[in-house]
């Protein structure tokens, strides 16, 4: 099998026709209409083996991640996730391990209907590039930098479970099972889209750890924030018996693929509302201040600056 040969058998055959699609895989470049009266979005990931993930996971489930970190941006920006380009870089042409990847390439598209355009295949250490294209209504967009003085900060779910689970799996624990969904297989919070247009100010997506990422909205926004430990949603299995190390992995772990979100005080209420109406639940964790910097309360009421240790590639 040569390059085109694969192409066509693992990644042609998930283009599905879309009225949008005026040209997919199979030309020099895609050609997408995005629809009158919307922006474009485009956000690109990278996933290295042993950086990402582990070259002896399972390739479905290394699609699947690749593609749902990636639509994760698309969410944190209230955006609806269209066209996606793979870039996918292999040490060997393994028809086995190539098929188990498209099929949960095509089972991640599948299940948020977004098509795939094109891509480059090339030899070397593996690793893949996705990029989303997205759309949303014209200036609509959420973005990191407009959070005010006095917004609520949200948190769309519990957090800690994906920096537990790899804890776990570096450390060889039994226990990892429990936690292997959240690691392998995040949930694009997709579902908040129309509620974050209607009432957040900020968002970002947790994949660095919720204090570094609550730091890159203050940063843009040109604000700072506290936090009050009593409130911060933790997985109930993070380290339930050393309650210290459990609030560590919630504010530093990385990997969960919640949003953060803020939201000004007068929209509490109908967001409340809105919330119960879908079914989901979001848990206010603080405040933005105009002192810059991030600050803990503690249960105890005591104030502390907040040490910030997300992940950094360099
Ligand atoms: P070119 O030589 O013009 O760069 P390629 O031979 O790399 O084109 O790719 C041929 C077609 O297959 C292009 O439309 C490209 O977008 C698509 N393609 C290549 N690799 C992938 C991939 N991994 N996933 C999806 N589409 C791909
Ligand atoms: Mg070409």
């Amino acid at each position: 099998m040569n390059e085109f040969q694969l192409i066509d058998r693992y990644f042609k055959s998930i283009h599905l026709s879309d009225p949008s699609i005026i040209l997919g895989i199979g030309d020099d470049a895609a050609c997408v209409r995005v629809p009158p009266g919307h922006d474009l979005l485009i956000s690109t990931d990278t996933l290295i083996a042993d950086v990402h993930f582990s070259a002896d996971w399972d390739p479905f489930d290394i699609a699947w991640k690749a593609v749902m970190v990636n639509l994760s941006d698309m969410a944190a920006m209230a955006a609806l996730p269209r066209w996606m380009t793979l870039a996918l870089t292999l040490p060997t042409l393994d028809s086995s391990w190539l098929e188990r990847f498209s099929q949960g390439l095509q089972a991640a598209l599948a299940q948020h209907k977004v098509h795939l355009i094109g891509g480059d295949t090339t030899r070397g250490t593996l690793s893949m590039t996705l990029t989303i294209h997205g759309i949303c209504l014209t200036n609509q967009a959420i973005t990191r930098s407009g959070a005010a003085v006095g917004d609520g900060i949200w948190v769309s779910g519990d957090l800690g479970g994906a920096a537990q689970a790899l804890d776990w799996y570096r450390s060889n624990k039994q226990d990892f099972p429990l936690l292997k969904n959240k690691l392998h297989f995040p949930r694009p919070r997709l579902d908040l889209r129309t509620i974050l247009q209607e009432f957040a100010s900020a968002a970002i997506d947790i994949s660095d750890g919720l204090a570094a990422d609550i730091q890159h909205i203050c940063e843009s926004s040109q604000v700072g924030a506290i936090l009050w430990e009593d409130h911060i949603p933790i997985h109930s299995l993070v380290c339930p018996s050393h309650p210290e190390k459990a609030l560590a992995f919630a504010l530093n772990g990385g990997d969960d693929y919640e949003l953060c979100f803020t939201v000004a005080n007068h929209h509490e209420y109908n967001l409340q509302n809105r919330l119960a109406e879908q079914g989901l639940s979001c848990y206010k964790i603080g405040e933005i201040e105009a002192q810059s910097g991030l600050r803990l309360r503690s249960t105890q009421g005591k104030v502390d600056n907040l040490p910030v240790k997300g992940y950094l590639h360099f």
